[in-house]
C-alpha cells in the first residue's frame, strides 16, 4: 500500500493482524514430527477449545472457512441427506450451494438478506419432518455479507424443544471471538471457524469444533472425505501430531491470539465489539444513511453494512476511500454488489482506530458526492467518550 502510515484494513476479514501475532509467526518453522512440536500442539489444541467454549475435539485444517464448511458437511452426512439451511445472506447461500454440489439435498428457508434467523421458521420445518429425514440444521451465526447476527441459542432451543435429532452446525467464521458463542451450552454439534477474522490471524486455518455425538455419527456416514477426514485426525491429534504437515507458523500465531484474547478476557472482547458496533451505528444514522440490518435484535457487533443512497455506487465510493485515505472497506456481495459498503470493526481494534475509520468514511462520502449529513464522526465520538 502506498503512502505513509498504516493501511486501514476495515473489511470484515481478513482483519488487522496485531504486531504480537506477526512476531509470533516470524519464527523458524519447526519439525512437525518432533517432540517439541507435539508438546506445543497438544496444548494448543486444548486451549483452542476455550475460544469455542467446547469440551470436544477441535480439528484444525490448513484451509479457509470454505474448506471448513466442506469438512463439516462431508464428515457428518451421506449423499442424498436432507439438510435444513437458512438464507441469511451470501455466506449462507454459498454454503447451501456447496451442500447441493456435494450431493446433499438442502432445504433452504428464504430470507431477505436484511435480518437474521426467525427460529419459528426452523421450528415449522422440523415439525413437518416427522420421518426425521432432515439430518442437519446448518446456520450462519454472524452473516458477514449483511451485518446481521442470529441467536444460536434460540435455534438450538427449537431443536431441543421439538425433540428433533438433526445435528446443529453453525458457521462462526466471523463471529468467533467477536460475539459470544458457547458450543457446549448451546448444544452445537459442529462449529465452523476461520483464522482471519475475530482470531486476528492471516488467512489459512479452518476449524471444526465437534461434539462427541457428531464424531460418533461421522464413523458411519458415506460421503467421500479424504483430506478433511476427522477420523484420520483423531489418533495423531491425541499425540500432538497431524496426518499431514500442519500450518506450523500459523499455529504460533494462533497460540499468541489465544493468549491475547484471554489476557483481555473474552467477555471484555465481546463488549468492546458491541461498543464499537453501537458507535458505528450512531455514525451511520447521523449521516442519514440506512443500516442493511433492519432490526436491533439482529445488529452485529462484528461489522456494519450500510445502504448506498439510490443512484450511488458503493464500489465507486470505496475506490475513492482507498485511493484517498488508504483504507479498505468491505464491498457488497452477490445481490448486494455495489448497493452497500461494509465497515469491519472486529479483531485487533480500539476506539481511536474506529474513529480513524469513521473519519475516513465521512470524508469519503463528502469527496464522492454521496448525499449525507455531517456529524456521524461526532455522534460516535460522543458515544465513546460518554461510555467508557
Ligand atoms: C469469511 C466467511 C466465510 C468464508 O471463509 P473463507 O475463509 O473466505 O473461505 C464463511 N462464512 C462466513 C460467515 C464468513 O464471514
Amino acid at each position: 500500500m502506498a503512502g505513509p502510515g498504516r493501511h486501514f484494513l476495515q473489511i470484515p476479514g481478513p482483519t488487522n493482524v496485531p504486531d504480537r501475532i506477526l512476531r509470533a509467526i516470524n519464527r523458524p518453522t519447526m519439525d512437525h514430527r518432533g517432540a517439541e512440536f507435539a508438546e506445543f500442539a497438544l496444548k494448543l489444541l486444548d486451549r483452542t477449545r476455550s475460544i469455542f467454549k467446547c469440551s470436544g475435539p477441535v480439528f484444525i485444517f490448513p484451509t479457509s472457512g470454505t474448506g471448513a464448511w466442506e469438512a463439516a458437511l462431508s464428515n457428518t452426512l451421506s449423499p442424498g441427506d436432507k439438510v435444513l439451511m437458512y438464507e441469511t445472506g451470501h455466506f449462507a447461500s454459498l454454503w447451501k450451494s456447496m451442500a447441493a454440489h456435494l450431493g446433499l439435498e438442502p432445504v433452504f428457508i428464504e430470507g431477505d438478506w436484511r435480518s437474521g434467523i426467525d427460529p419459528s421458521k426452523i421450528a415449522n420445518q422440523l415439525k413437518q419432518d416427522t420421518a426425521h429425514a432432515i439430518k442437519a440444521v446448518c446456520v450462519v451465526h454472524g452473516e458477514t455479507s449483511t451485518g446481521c447476527t442470529s441467536s444460536i441459542k434460540d435455534v438450538s432451543d427449537v431443536l431441543r424443544d421439538g425433540g428433533h435429532p438433526a445435528l446443529l452446525m453453525v458457521d462462526v467464521v466471523s463471529s468467533l471471538a467477536t460475539a459470544d458463542f458457547r458450543q457446549d451450552e448451546w448444544n452445537v454439534d459442529v462449529a465452523i471457524g476461520g483464522s482471519q477474522k475475530g482470531l486476528m490471524l492471516p488467512p489459512g486455518l479452518g476449524f471444526n469444533a465437534v461434539s462427541e455425538r457428531a464424531l460418533e455419527i461421522s464413523k458411519s456416514t458415506h460421503m467421500n472425505t479424504g483430506f478433511f477426514d476427522w477420523n484420520e485426525m483423531v489418533g495423531p491429534n491425541s499425540q500432538g501430531f497431524f496426518p499431514y504437515t500442519p500450518a506450523t507458523n500459523l499455529f504460533y500465531g494462533l497460540s499468541e491470539a489465544i493468549d491475547m484474547l484471554h489476557e483481555e478476557g473474552l467477555d471484555q472482547v465481546f463488549s468492546r465489539h458491541q461498543r464499537h458496533g453501537e458507535a458505528t451505528r450512531r455514525a451511520v444514522s447521523a449521516w442519514g444513511l440506512e443500516n442493511v440490518c433492519l432490526k436491533p435484535q439482529y445488529y452485529s457487533s462484528t461489522l456494519t453494512a450500510v445502504m448506498m443512497p439510490d443512484g450511488h455506487s458503493g464500489d465507486a465510493f470505496r475506490k475513492i476511500v482507498v485511493e484517498t485515505y488508504n483504507m479498505s472497506l468491505g464491498s457488497g456481495l452477490a445481490k448486494l454488489a455495489d448497493k452497500i459498503f461494509r465497515i469491519g470493526h472486529l479483531g485487533d481494534f480500539n476506539d481511536l482506530m474506529l474513529m480513524g475509520t469513521l473519519s475516513g468514511v465521512e470524508m469519503g462520502l463528502e469527496r464522492a458526492g454521496v448525499p449525507h449529513h455531517r456529524g456521524g464522526v461526532q455522534a460516535a465520538l460522543d458515544y465513546l467518550s460518554a461510555d467508557t
